[in-house]
């Protein structure tokens, strides 16, 4: 999907301002082939010129690019945080580079959420690059970096406690350290700092004298984003493998008289629960990635105990993970799904919701996501 820059700018905007009609157009547009690069790491870093420097040795290649600039400190002038300005005139004469400034949205994880959206439908435009460029510090700017294929981390030789601050959740998920001005004095102790305590590619570069882009651009392009937060504080998987089937429910008259078969098989239960809201019994079976949940009737009156009256033992639900419930939810609405429940508390601490088989082509469809410690 190709849009001219006017058209993007308009949808962009009216997804920021979370649009209906606009987030309803999103989710209609098929996924397109960018890598989402995040760019992170403390004011004063260069972030932006090393950004910039990117941004020139990707068009270099022939590659298009949308640059997403997101700053919660900064507050926005007329459409543009104010030292973008500048920036936005430089590339302002090339079409290949599309180019906009989020701030503050309020609530916490507003602002992850309009970046997500802003990066998907960049994506669905047919951008190559997506670089979200964020200062580093702060469960929103975790929650974005966590949305890309790859984060660079930026350093600055000399930054002594500014790394501390930094390291809490950002270096974990770093894919690529970029030493900047690493023309000052201090980039050795940094870099063999950096080698001694993690086994993330490091590379050195002077973003104002172009210097170290070349392999920068390629390591993006490579490198993969490391594997969970320890801890596990937030799933830092990229944006498209967050979502994936979970589980399927099997709705089965006795949990019991069904479990040899799954056994046989391998698969064993690992979790075994009573569901009191929704008047079931549930056997968790992994199986891979997702797994198989055995479902029986509590009560008389449950829901599954008509279904298995109505339409006999078997698929009861698809359960599908998503990164963002409410944004997920907000989304199907707009589109006129009927949803059965607003995003609620599961046992597990997850959160859930229902979408009628009416609007899914015939099965019952769980959302479900995890809970964000
Ligand atoms: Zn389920």
């Amino acid at each position: 999907m190709r849009f001219d820059d006017r058209t993007l700018a308009r949808l962009a905007t009216a997804v920021e301002n979370r649009d209906p009609q606009a987030l309803a157009t999103l989710a209609a547009l098929p996924p397109g082939h960018a890598r989402i690069v995040g760019i992170t790491g403390p004011p004063g870093a260069g972030k932006s010129t090393l950004v910039d420097a990117v941004t020139g040795a990707l068009r270099r290649e022939g590659k298009t690019v949308a640059i997403l600039a997101v700053d919660p400190t900064s507050r926005i002038t007329g459409g543009a945080i104010l030292g973008d300005r500048i920036r936005m005139q430089q590339h302002h004469a090339d079409g290949g580079v599309f180019i906009r400034s989020i701030a503050t949205r309020g609530a916490t994880g507003g602002l992850a959420r309009a970046t997500a959206d802003l990066a998907r439908l960049m994506d669905a435009a047919g951008k190559d690059y997506v670089l979200v460029e964020t200062v580093g510090v702060g469960q929103d700017e975790l929650e974005i970096a966590s949305l890309a294929d790859v984060t660079v981390v930026v350093l600055v030789p000399g930054m002594g406690d500014d790394v501390q601050a930094i390291k809490a959740g950002i270096m974990e998920i770093a894919g690529v350290f970029a030493i900047n001005k690493s023309d000052q004095p201090g980039a050795d102790r940094l870099e063999r700092e950096l080698r001694a305590e993690w086994q993330t590619p490091v590379l050195r570069t002077v973003a104002t004298e172009g210097q170290g882009i070349d392999a920068l651009v390629e390591l993006i392009g490579t490198a993969t984003v490391r594997e969970r937060l320890h801890g596990g504080a937030a799933d830092t998987a990229p944006l498209r493998s967050r979502l994936r089937i979970d589980h399927l429910g099997i709705a089965v008259e006795s949990i019991d008289a069904a479990l040899p078969l799954y056994q046989c098989l391998g698969l064993v239960p690992t979790h075994r629960e009573t569901v009191a809201q929704e008047k079931v019994r549930v056997a968790m079976l992994p199986a891979g990635e997702s797994r198989i949940e055995l479902i029986e009737p509590s009560a008389p009156d449950s829901p599954v105990g008509k279904f298995l009256a109505k339409r006999g033992p078997g698929l009861h639900h698809v359960a599908l993970r998503v990164p963002d419930l409410e944004a997920a939810a907000a989304r199907l609405h707009a589109a006129g799904a009927k949803l059965l429940n607003e995003p609620r508390p599961g046992a597990g601490g997850h959160l859930y919701l229902f979408v009628h088989p009416a609007s899914t082509g015939g099965v019952l469809l769980e959302l479900i996501q995890e809970k964000l410690i």
